[in-house]
């Protein structure tokens, strides 16, 4: 079976660690600085503030940007659950706003209509590696004063009109296991505000810059140097994996061709880095898993449930129906298109794709 992904971990990432381990400084130390630098550099940024994973990244951007109890914050629907639960775990209150079917990213065009007074900022996401419609939305964001925080989770070197994933809002992104490159778990924070990453730093250790001094309510969100070392290693790679991506992705584009199936589109201007491929499946999906499957192909649905629906979000007195993300959830199927992938796994996802017969 193919799976839907697979981390690429080489000698050079065993080596890295090894080192690390020999050194004795295994917590947050001098690779963390190094792969802070490193990526504030890949993303064309000043600054880069190294965490233990995606999900206290966001966290503590929402919190660094004073955005706390009594505040809305707009995001997508159609999302991982870190993106709406670190709104929730800031104190503020997550606002849904629908998705556009053909990016199955926020619609710049609803975000308007669900701004209050209470609004502070916007959460977009860039989904399966492609941007966001950040032009729009930072427009919206400049007229109404509001903080614009990038989910580039999934979008690590993705650009629109050549700027990177995370250099134009607060950029938070994730080193887990199936990202596009990964530290085991992880976390980072790109920000042009020298006094945005400085609060950051403060959050990520205890609200501690001097040892056992405390400034503010902090939390241990750090990296270890063990991490940070195999994170170095991997972004090194990341040009190499990110070309591999796209050349899956266009292989498919070319070869797959099927009535019941949809491909996924690109928007003008826009550097998708494929965190996945993801088909619209107009006919019965449980069935194409089921056959793709049996043709030794693994697939995966993300997300099979807006986050509206989710208990938690229903116990807590949510009740949107957003049309769009509903369907969406109900016809998305990603395919494996990880780095890894041999010609012949290629030839065997499309094969296993056109050759669906459904309904
Ligand atoms: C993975 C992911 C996160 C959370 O990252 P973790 O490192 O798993 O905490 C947040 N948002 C999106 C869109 C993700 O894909």
């Amino acid at each position: 079976m193919i799976p839907i992904s697979r981390p690429l971990i080489g000698l050079e990432e065993e080596a890295a660690v090894l080192a690390v381990l020999r050194s004795g400084m295994i917590a947050q130390g001098p690779q963390v600085e190094r792969f802070e630098a490193a990526f504030a550099a890949l993303c064309g940024v000043p600054y880069a503030v190294a965490v233990s994973s995606g999900t206290t990244a966001l966290h503590l951007a929402l919190l660094a940007h004073g955005i706390g109890p009594g505040d809305e914050v707009i995001t997508t629907p159609f999302t991982f659950i870190a993106t709406a639960n670190s709104i929730l775990m800031a104190g503020a209150r997550p606002v849904f706003v629908d998705i556009d079917p053909a990016s199955f990213n926020i619609d710049p065009d609803l975000i308007a209509a669900a701004i209050t007074p209470r609004t502070k900022a916007i959460i977009p996401v860039h989904l399966y590696g492609q941007i966001a419609a950040m032009d729009e939305i930072m427009e919206i964001a400049d007229h109404h004063g509001l903080v614009v925080i990038e989910d580039a989770a999934q979008a690590i070197g993705a650009r629109f009109h050549g700027r990177p994933a995370g250099s134009v809002g607060t950029g938070c992104f994730s080193l887990y296991a199936t990202k596009n490159i990964t530290s085991g778990e992880g976390g980072m924070i790109t920000t042009a505000d020298p006094v945005v990453a400085d609060h950051l730093r403060l959050l990520r250790s205890h609200g501690s810059r001097m040892r056992y001094y405390h400034e503010l309510l902090g939390y241990n969100f750090r990296m270890t140097d063990l991490q940070a070392a195999i994170g170095l290693v991997q972004l090194g790679k990341l040009a190499a994996f990110t070309e591999r991506r796209l050349y899956h992705a266009a292989f498919f584009d070319r070869h797959i061709s099927h009535p019941e199936v949809t491909k996924p589109q690109v928007q003008p201007g826009l550097r998708h880095v494929f965190h996945q491929y993801t088909l619209r499946i107009h006919a019965d999906r449980a069935e194409a898993a089921r056959q793709l499957a049996v043709a030794g192909v693994g697939t995966a649905i993300f997300y099979p449930l807006p986050i509206p629906h989710q208990p938690y979000y229903r116990e807590i007195g949510y009740t949107d129906h957003l049309p769009v993300a509903d369907q969406m959830s109900t016809e998305v199927l990603a395919l494996p298109v990880y780095p890894g992938l041999s010609d012949a796994d290629l030839s065997q996802i499309v094969d296993a794709v056109n050759g669906l017969r459904l309904g």
